[in-house]
C-alpha cells in the first residue's frame, strides 16, 4: 500500500481545495480496469477564474508524483472542460468525475444531479487521474446527505429534476431530464450565454454557505 498523504499535500499546496482516493475498481469499463484507484481532485471554482488550467497544472503533478513510483496513469480531463470538443474529451466516455468523487468521501450526488461537499458546496471543478498505484483509499460516502431539502427541485424553472435521493448502491439512477434542462438553450441570452440557467447550483445551502466564505476570503 502506498501512502497517499504526501500526493495530497503536493496538489493542496498547489491550490486543490480537496484531494481524495477512491477505490473505483466497480466502477470501471474493461478498456481501463487495471487502473482501479481515482484520484479525485477539486478546485473553489469561487477562487479560481482559470480552474481548467489549474486542474491540469495539478493532473500533470499527480500524473509526475504516480510516474516517479513507477506506475501508470491516465488523466481525465477537468468536467468544465467538458464542451471543447478536443480529442482528450472523449475520455468522459469511458469515466465520470461524480465516481471518483463519491468513492474517495468527497462528495456525494445532489438532488440538482451535481456533486456536492458539505464546505464547497457544488462550487467546484473537478478533475480525475486514474492510476494502477496500490495508494490508500478514503472511506467512500454511499448516502446523499441532501435531507428532506428540495429547493433545487422546487425552483427549477424547467422542472428537470426528479426530486429523488442518490446513493452509492445505485448510483445511475436518473436524476436529472437533462433533455428538459438543455432546453433553456434557447434562453441563452437570459443566461449570459452560460448553457443553463445554473440556480439549482446557486440555490443550494450548501454552495450558498460557499460562496459567502470565498466572498469573505477575496476581501
Ligand atoms: S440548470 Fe436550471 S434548468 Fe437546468 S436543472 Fe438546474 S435549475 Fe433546472
Ligand atoms: S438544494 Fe437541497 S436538495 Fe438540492 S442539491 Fe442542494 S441540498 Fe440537495
Amino acid at each position: 500500500m502506498v501512502d497517499a498523504a504526501p500526493l495530497k499535500q503536493l496538489l493542496k499546496k498547489e491550490g486543490a481545495a480537496l484531494v481524495g482516493i477512491g477505490d473505483i475498481s466497480k466502477a470501471l469499463p474493461r478498456e481501463i480496469r487495471h487502473l482501479n484507484r481515482g484520484v479525485a481532485i477539486a478546485v473553489n471554482r469561487g477562487l479560481n477564474k482559470d480552474s481548467i488550467d489549474l486542474l491540469c497544472g495539478l493532473q500533470r503533478s499527480a500524473e509526475d508524483w504516480i510516474r516517479e513510483l513507477g506506475f501508470k496513469n491516465l488523466s481525465i480531463p477537468p468536467d468544465s472542460d467538458r464542451r471543447t470538443g478536443k480529442l482528450i474529451t472523449r475520455l468522459y466516455k469511458l469515466f465520470c468525475h461524480k465516481t471518483a468523487a463519491t468513492c474517495s468521501g468527497l462528495g456525494w450526488i445532489g438532488k440538482n444531479g451535481l456533486i456536492i461537499n458539505s464546505r464547497y458546496g457544488s462550487q467546484l471543478s473537478w478533475a480525475t487521474v486514474l492510476t494502477d498505484a496500490p495508494l490508500k483509499t478514503d472511506k467512500a460516502i454511499t448516502d446523499s446527505e441532501c435531507g428532506d431539502c428540495e429547493l433545487c427541485v422546487k425552483h427549477c424553472p424547467s422542472g428537470a429534476l426528479k426530486g429523488g435521493k442518490w446513493s452509492l448502491s445505485d448510483p445511475l439512477k436518473q436524476m436529472v431530464y437533462y433533455d428538459r434542462c438543455k432546453a433553456l438553450k434557447s434562453n441563452r441570452q437570459r443566461f449570459d450565454e452560460k448553457p443553463n440557467c445554473g440556480l439549482c447550483v446557486t440555490i443550494c445551502p450548501y454552495s450558498r454557505k460557499s460562496r459567502k466564505k470565498s466572498m469573505k476570503e477575496k476581501i
